[in-house]
């Protein structure tokens, strides 16, 4: 699938889960409510625009979810794929499988690229798992955790 954006970008796969202080950082969107979750900004802001607003002992991340470059150091990347999706697409389905929102970064999106929409129904979510569920949100961040594993803890605390 080619993916373009203004910059002409039009190989470059994004990671919806990225690292604020990159210097091609975008904000994804806002995290909103008592679980955390993301709503979507519709159009992209860059992420050194906002950054210097949030308050000192904040991390970036806790208030605002950031979009930047998928690449080949991360520790989640195996191979062409990313198993930091895949790790959550291990976990329960949620409940409403609705509608996707509007999200300016899906076409180029690594994840939405390697899953399709069912990353894009598990991903506003992902804060929500934080707070509420700090074990099982360690398991699923560590690219040292199998899906065996992940599967295994699951049932257990079924
Ligand atoms: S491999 Fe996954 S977690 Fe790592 S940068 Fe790419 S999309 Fe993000």
């Amino acid at each position: 699938m080619r993916t373009v954006d203004d910059r002409g970008e039009d190989h470059i796969s994004w990671c919806p889960s990225g690292d604020a202080h990159r210097p091609e950082s975008l904000v994804l969107g806002v995290r909103s409510g008592e679980k955390g979750q993301v709503v979507y900004l519709d159009e992209p802001v860059p992420a050194a625009d906002v950054l210097s607003s949030i308050p000192e002992g904040i991390a970036p991340n806790r208030v605002l979810r950031f979009a930047s470059h998928c690449t080949s150091a991360c520790a989640n990347r195996v191979g062409d794929d990313c198993s930091l999706i895949q790790r959550i697409q291990t976990l329960p389905s949620p409940q409403e499988t609705g509608a996707v929102p509007r999200c300016h970064l899906r076409p180029r999106c690594k994840w939405w690229n390697q899953t399709g929409v069912d990353a894009c129904h598990r991903c506003p979510a992902l804060a929500t798992l934080n707070s509420a569920d700090d074990r099982l949100a360690a398991l699923v961040a560590d690219p040292a955790t199998t899906i065996e594993q992940l599967e295994h803890w699951i049932a257990a605390a079924e």
